[in-house]
């Protein structure tokens, strides 16, 4: 990791910085996760670290994209349904036959889809277009030279770029490097996330509640985030707020991750803020007010001498799932030298008015369908109720404090 940003860097503790300026230190801070050889089976979701070039011409011989006949194509120029052409048929060549085949003009030999063409031949006619005969067949159209062949380097040529460095190994890309002949390709990995939420009001889910407690959502919502961005994620137990305590606890994931994710604990209040006091102390964390609703109180940084980044997101859940798509999905997306990783923005016309504070830019949940969105209700950024009827976040602007019903806004569209 190159250095995080300086804590406070020439911000005062109480100015708000914006989106924008934080997503750029977030990503400034971030170095790429070394390349690795990974074999093919394990490398979807990774990053090219390379190009990726046909090894051979693909196809690399002529061959049959149809079941039928290999023949020679002028021997049909007369043939119809009611005066078929009539080929002996001297033979078979099935996918997968290596055997040197040659066509005598004037005869037919049966073909399957993906073998190698005869010699000689220079066109295959279908099976449909055909008595489907295994002695003889009969040609019931003339058939135009070329006609289902697939000929070599119609696809790509040996030596030619298939996949370039950069590219994101989704499953066609598995399936073109496997194409070109590669056991192996260098990728940047998925990185290792670590997620754990702090709190000692924090419960969890299944075991029974006792007022004044509540059943921890962030970790597996964010731990599941992390997956769906390409991470392999992890969640550690809930870390109580214990002053002592935090930090060692931070520092045990080091070993096994490439970023670490903890929610809770830095808002802007006093001794509660365990996460905050922690780190603050380390001075490679920048606790930071962003200009955005939800998701004031952030952190950012990075923790131990492997310089792991580190972000310290609000505890209150549609603050955390916010901050998450906003700064910790594009930092994934870095980690693997990409950029590919960023919410789609979309215009739509809002069906309901909106309010934002002065000054703050809202990411409000909405429904998304068509060019039209739907604000919900409950906007508080504790109702996770809300925050599961939503696919798509509604952006309005700091200067902006009202939007009417009907006005044109810009949407984020949820993964
Ligand atoms: P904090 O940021 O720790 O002050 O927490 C802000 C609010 O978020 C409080 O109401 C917490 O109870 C709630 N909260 C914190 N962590 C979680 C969690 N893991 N799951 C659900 N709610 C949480
Ligand atoms: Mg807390």
């Amino acid at each position: 990791m190159t250095a995080a940003p300086a804590p406070e860097a020439g911000i005062a503790d109480g100015s708000l910085i914006t989106v924008e300026a934080y997503q750029a230190a977030i990503l400034a801070a971030i170095s790429p996760l070394p390349p690795a050889g990974l074999e093919l089976a394990d490398a979807e979701g990774c990053v090219l670290a390379e190009d990726v070039t046909a090894a051979v011409s693909l196809p690399s011989f002529d061959n049959s994209s149809m079941d039928g006949y290999a023949i020679q194509a002028a021997d049909t120029d007369h043939s119809s349904e009611r005066k078929p052409a009539t080929l002996p048929v001297t033979g078979e060549i099935a996918a997968g036959d290596t055997g040197t085949h040659r066509l005598t003009p004037g005869t037919a030999i049966r073909i399957m889809t993906g073998a190698r063409l005869p010699a000689g031949a220079d066109a295959v006619v279908p099976v449909e277009w055909t008595d489907g005969g295994s002695a003889r067949v009969e040609i019931y159209r003339p058939v135009a030279a070329g006609n289902a062949v697939r000929y070599v380097g119609g696809d790509a040529t040996a030596g030619e770029t298939l996949l370039e460095k950069g590219a994101r190994m989704r499953p066609m890309q598995i399936a073109v490097a496997a194409s070109a002949g590669r056991k192996t390709v260098k990728v940047r990995p998925r990185p290792r996330v670590v997620v754990l939420s702090t709190g000692n009001e924090l419960a969890e889910p299944g075991t029974p509640l006792v007022p004044g407690r509540i059943w921890d959502s962030n970790s597996y919502m964010i731990a599941a985030a992390a997956r769906e961005a390409g991470a392999h994620s992890v969640r550690r137990s809930v870390v109580p707020d214990d002053p002592a305590g935090m930090l060692p606890a931070l520092e045990a994931q080091l070993s096994h991750a490439d970023l670490l994710v903890t929610t809770g604990g830095v808002s802007m209040g006093g001794e509660h803020d365990v996460v905050k006091a922690a780190l603050r102390e380390l001075g490679t964390v920048a606790f930071r007010k962003v200009a955005m609703q939800p998701g004031m109180p952030q952190g950012f940084g990075t923790l131990g001498d492997g310089r792991v980044p580190i972000f310290t997101l609000p505890g209150n859940p549609v603050s955390a799932y916010v901050s998450f798509q906003l700064f910790v999905r594009p930092a994934i997306a870095a980690l693997q030298d990409s950029d590919d990783l960023r919410l789609p923005a979309v215009r739509a016309a809002l069906a309901g008015a909106v309010r934002s504070p002065e000054g703050r830019r809202s990411y409000l949940r909405g429904v998304l369908s068509g060019d039209t969105v739907t604000p919900l209700s409950g906007q508080g950024s504790h109702q996770i109720a809300a925050l599961g009827r939503a696919n798509a976040l509604i952006v309005v602007p700091e200067d902006v404090t009202r939007l009417p019903d009907g006005e044109t806004v810009e949407v984020l569209v949820l993964p």
